[in-house]
């Protein structure tokens, strides 16, 4: 790798030092983005990482979760272990349990939140949560900079819809969506190291009469995107948190498409992420029995 300011000609693997070094080549030319590279390589099979590369592990100032009053800022160099390790708010433990079953320790010290929602797998376990909390994307250029919600940004399986110039510098969490407890369920065929079968992610907050005063749900790997379950939150919204769970029917989950594949056929998805948000919801309720 050569240092980007060295060189007056982008035609190869660069580390940037800084944003502006970045954006300067990705304003040469389109280039592939490589952050922690847990996508990237294993994508290659057995070919060589060919083109033009920028690689930007090296920015100090994206490896940064920040707040100011109207939202925080997880830099696009934040690794899943430092989403674990920050001092933020109970709306994220959905997205710190994510983090904690992604992969191994190795891939959580290297990969990267915004890589994850990059890469646009429908199975990619940093989306619910994200979602949950009304995420949006920071995006950047030589143009200027603009910023969408992540549930417009990712289109499809392995579409998103950034440019070929731009970078994502960071996902915004509005503070006015981390009101009360997040929570996370993943199914796998195993605890660890799995691709996702299905997983739930909830934020919830109860009033003192423990009604649903706010609740958000997002489901991943049952279609192409993942998804909020709206139609379930408004039945929720309101509702005693002790039966909540009889309220979850299936028809709320009819807007999902999951595929059939190796890991498991469509129906069995849906049957698990319905289970799975009962789980979620019996969590909640015991875990407000014990705060008593
Ligand atoms: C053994 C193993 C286990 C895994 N387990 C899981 C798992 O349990 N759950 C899960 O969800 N994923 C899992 N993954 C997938 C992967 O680790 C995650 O998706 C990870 O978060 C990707 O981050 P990264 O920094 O490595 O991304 P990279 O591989 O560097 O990049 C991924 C994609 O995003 C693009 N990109 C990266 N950063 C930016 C940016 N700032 N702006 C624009 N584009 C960008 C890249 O060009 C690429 O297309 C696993 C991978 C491996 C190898």
């Amino acid at each position: 790798m050569k240092d980007v300011l060295a060189e007056d000609r982008y035609d190869e693997s660069v580390r940037a030092p800084d944003l502006d070094a970045a954006i300067a080549m990705l304003a040469a030319g389109p280039c592939r983005i490589l952050a922690g590279g847990t996508d990237v390589f294993p994508s290659l099979q057995d070919r060589p990482l060919l083109g033009r590369v920028l690689d930007i592990s090296g920015i100090a100032d994206l490896r940064q979760i920040a707040q100011n009053d109207d939202h925080w800022s997880i830099g696009a160099a934040v690794s899943w272990r430092d989403v674990i390790r920050a001092a933020l708010p109970p709306a994220f433990d959905g997205l710190k349990a994510a983090a904690r079953e992604v992969g191994s320790w190795q891939i959580q010290n290297r990969a990267t939140l915004v890589g994850n929602i990059c890469n646009a797998s429908p199975a990619a376990d940093g989306v619910p949560a994200l979602l949950t909390m009304d995420a949006a994307v920071q995006l950047q250029s030589c143009r200027g900079s603009r910023v969408m919600p992540l549930a417009s940004f990712i289109t499809g399986n392995r579409k998103t819809k950034r440019a070929d110039d731009e970078m994502v510098t960071a996902i915004l969490v509005p503070k006015a969506a981390t009101a009360g407890q997040g929570y996370f369920y993943k199914l796998g065929a195993r605890r660890y190291l799995v691709i996702s079968i299905g997983m739930v992610a909830m934020r919830l907050l109860c009033d003192s009469q423990q009604k649903i005063a706010e609740i958000a749900i997002a489901v991943g790997a049952c279609s192409e995107v993942a998804a909020r379950l709206n139609d379930l939150e408004q039945h929720l919204s309101g509702q005693p948190l002790a039966c909540a769970a009889d309220i979850v029917a299936p028809s709320h989950f009819a807007g999902l498409s999951p595929i059939d594949d190796v890991r498991a056929p469509a129906s069995y998805r849906i049957d698990a992420v319905e289970e799975a948000v009962r789980r979620l919801i019996a969590k909640a309720g015991s875990d407000i029995g014990h705060a008593k």
